[in-house]
């Protein structure tokens, strides 16, 4: 096999795999062959996304994936939440938003007007380019702005309104959450003030509901006082938030539904619009894994300029979209994950997509190969090929003299074919950032010029004699780096049993003025033979 990462990982190969099956076929199970599927993720463009909140739209993504490859008629409808009002604590700090708080995001002015004609469609369109990227194609995109003005939704929100004291009555017994006998589960667009996270609505007879626009009725917008009757359909008010979900599982026919733990715990927003669906719209709800939080660590660490901010565009643009997906696969969705993007997270990272991509090539129905096949933006993406392991890139990147393109095709013992070279290309600029924003010290090296100020005892000087003459025996690294452990032991630069530090640290010494390095069979090996030769014999002279 042509991969460089594969030696080193053949023994984890096969581990999983056997025990339980495989998370996305284990959905795929709970769906029934023989009628159709709709599988439905939703996003309010309330700002940016943060990285945090791409695990959903990509499990989803790997689920509908999953599910048409088993043969399911599934259809992925997407809704853009753009009635709900502004209330986030974070906006509501920022002056220029303040005025806006308890609005439909949906009426709210653009931040860049020459972008996007509001505020719901610049961010709205932000986050769709970035799950376009990321291979996140859902078949339908619906605005909810668009289906509450049209009036599709009219029926649903009619039922709703019928039958308000059963929705109290569930909400009391579900969540512990208690409304008056009044409360009507929707909010109206004040007339006045165009707020709807303000108004408290009451009185349905059918065709108009009564309400006030009050100034205290919630913390984070103030209303204007107003009060009317007011017709709830057509746009006019927004269906609360369980009872929308429900709205939505009726009108597009949603049977399977994930969601993050947030939302999904018991007694929790989807407890209640489960109890509601089945005992207002007598339907069984939708079913679907409710998957943990991604985190990142470090929430201070992480927003200094060599840190990573939470945004999810800054991820997506310094990570390859494959990586990103993967990031948010290789864990079970049922496990929490705490990303650290400094140190060794990428090249480790990295390895194990690769081994992914390895497993592809030999064991396709293994968790590794199938959560390698999900992470690709493509559906039916060509078959890995030769690739260079990451933190060999990066070792390439600080030799002056090596070429990465010429070492790979020299490693390859062939031409790289054009997505080989795109793949390269991707490394190396992907490890450009690493070295520079979260390569650990060790990671870092320069190869000096010159022979540095050194003190070497006699058997670090004889290793070195001995190392000259493996210069240009062999073109394998690893083949080179075995040799360098013989040649220690040959000459008796040996610890309980094992070769000491001193060997290779006075290859480091010799080539980067420090005890400590790469791999020094690759770092040889990068390096121009009668270069390595002659400063090795300068190091052995050296008193
Ligand atoms: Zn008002």
């Amino acid at each position: 096999m042509s991969v460089e990462s594969s030696a080193s990982v053949t023994a984890k190969g096969s581990e999983q795999g056997h025990q339980a099956r495989f998370w996305a076929d284990e959905e795929a199970d709970l769906l029934a062959t023989d009628r159709e599927h709709v599988i439905r993720d939703s996003k309010t463009p309330s700002g940016d996304v943060l990285i945090s909140n791409l695990r959903g739209p990509i499990i989803t993504d790997a689920l509908y994936r999953t599910f048409k490859k088993r043969g399911l008629r599934i259809r992925y409808v997407f809704t853009i939440d753009d009635y709900d009002p502004m209330d986030s604590q974070s906006l509501k700090e920022k002056a220029a938003w303040a005025e806006h708080m308890g609005k439909p995001f949906a009426h709210i002015p653009s931040p860049e007007p020459s972008e996007a004609s509001d505020f719901a469609r610049y961010y709205a369109s932000r986050f769709l380019a970035t799950f376009e990227g990321l291979g996140i194609r859902p078949e339908e995109i619906h605005w909810m702005r668009d289906l509450y003005r049209s009036g599709e939704l009219d029926k649903q929100i009619d039922l709703v309104l019928r039958n308000a004291a059963t929705i109290r009555e569930i909400y009391a017994r579900v969540a512990n959450v208690k409304k008056d006998e009044r409360w009507l589960p929707i909010g109206v667009i004040c007339e006045n003030c165009r707020r709807l996270g303000t108004t408290y609505s009451y009185d349905y007879d059918g065709e108009t509901v009564a309400y006030e626009c009050r100034p205290d009725y919630v913390e984070w917008a103030k209303g204007c006082g107003q009060s009317g009757r007011i017709s709830p359909f057509k746009g006019n008010a927004k269906l609360y938030w369980n009872l929308q979900w429900c709205a939505m599982w009726d009108h597009f026919g949603v049977t399977y539904e994930e969601g993050g733990k947030d939302l999904l715990t018991a007694g929790g927003s989807r407890d209640r619009a489960n109890e509601i669906y089945r005992e207002v719209w007598k339907k069984e709800p939708p079913i679907g894994l409710v998957h943990e939080f991604f985190t990142t660590s470090g929430g201070k660490k992480m927003s200094t300029s060599k840190g990573l901010g939470a945004a999810a565009s800054e991820l997506v643009a310094i990570y390859p979209p494959e990586l990103v997906r993967f990031l948010m696969l290789r864990t079970h969705p049922k496990r929490h994950v705490e990303f650290d993007p400094a140190g060794l997270t990428l090249p480790k990272l990295m390895d194990e997509y690769d081994q992914g991509g390895d497993a592809f090539l030999t064991e396709p129905e293994s968790d590794k190969a199938k959560t390698w096949l999900l992470s690709q933006v493509a559906e039916d993406p060509e078959p890995p090929g030769f690739r260079v392991r990451f933190s060999i890139v990066a070792d390439w990147l600080q030799i002056p003299s090596v070429d990465p393109h010429s070492e790979a095709e020299e490693r390859k013992a062939a031409p790289l074919n054009p997505s080989e070279q795109r793949d390269l290309d991707r490394r190396v600029a992907l490890a450009r950032v690493w070295l520079e924003r979260w390569a650990p010290d060790e990671a870092r090296f320069s190869v000096l010029s010159e022979l540095p100020a050194i003190t070497l005892t006699d058997a670090q000087r004889r290793y070195l004699e001995s190392v000259k003459q493996l210069v240009g025996t062999t073109s394998d690294p690893e083949a080179l780096q075995q040799e360098l452990y013989e040649t220690a032991k040959r000459v008796g630069l040996v610890v309980d049993g094992k070769v000491s530090r001193d060997a290779f640290s006075a290859i480091y010494l010799a080539f980067l003025g420090r005890p400590s390095g790469p791999k020094a069979g690759w770092l040889l090996r990068a390096l121009d033979d009668d270069f390595v030769r002659r400063r090795l014999d300068e190091a052995v002279k050296a008193r």
